[in-house]
């Protein structure tokens, strides 16, 4: 089954990432338009302050470029990487003959991409940000026609990067959760609350009220009832 239908609108990346969390998160934001500034969004705000500037910088032999805008027709998304370094090399082959580095406008070489995720708080035990972070690295293979093995998340909290490799499970998942986002907006409707401890985490937890939600719910399941 194809990921995206032919006029089908690509989705923002961001929501592979909403949906893992939560499905209702993803489906209030990107399907309901809801957000809400808080001292959550702020402290995402503040970290990607930095990176949040479309820009290109070279350091010897790497290349920065945040804000970089990126897409991919085959799963349908869209979206912009906080930040990607490009590793400088001789050629665009590694030692087994796989194409890892493109060219860049205005620069000699070939040049290997790294995305790098800004992350608030501390490395999470669900695999959201990997999922995001993958998803990333598939629209740059796409792009640029290369093979991407690992990126890294930067978490705020511990001010670290975990690297991420982009093995053959994380990018399945990252395939079928884009599949699923992809399903969830044909839907066009909101699933209820799931309330649990990952609800204090949750940056839109005042707009979805889980514990006032149940008419919601059952609104919800009304629907999906119906156009069985
Ligand atoms: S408050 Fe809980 S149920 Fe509601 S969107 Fe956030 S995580 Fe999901």
């Amino acid at each position: 089954m194809p990921t995206t239908l032919p006029d089908e609108s690509p989705i923002m990346l961001s929501a592979l990432q909403h949906y893992l969390f939560c499905p209702r998160q993803c489906a209030l934001i990107h399907v309901e338009g809801v957000w809400s500034e808080n001292f959550l969004t702020a402290a995402g705000r503040q970290l990607h302050e930095r990176v949040d500037r479309r820009g290109g910088e070279t350091r010897r032999n790497v290349h920065l470029a945040t804000a970089l805008r990126l897409t991919s027709q085959r799963l349908g998304l869209t979206g912009v990487a906080d930040m990607v370094e490009f590793h400088r090399r001789e050629t665009p082959q590694d030692e087994s003959g796989r194409i890892v580095a493109a060219r860049l406008p205005g620069l000699s070489g070939y040049w290997r991409p790294f995305p790098v995720e800004y992350k608030r708080g501390v490395p999470k035990s669900h695999r959201a940000d990997e999922v995001q972070l993958c998803a990333q690295a598939l629209c740059l293979e796409e792009m640029l026609g290369v093979a991407i093995d690992a990126g890294a998340l930067f978490y705020g909290e511990t001010r670290r990067r975990t690297e991420v490799a982009f093995d053959s499970g994380l990018r399945t998942l990252t395939e079928n959760v884009a599949e699923e986002v992809h399903a969830l907006m044909r839907t066009n409707l909101t699933p209820p609350p799931h309330q649990g401890k990952w609800c204090n985490a949750c940056s839109i937890v005042e707009e979805c009220r889980p514990k006032l939600s149940c008419r919601s719910a059952r609104d919800w399941l009304k629907k999906q009832v119906e156009n069985m």
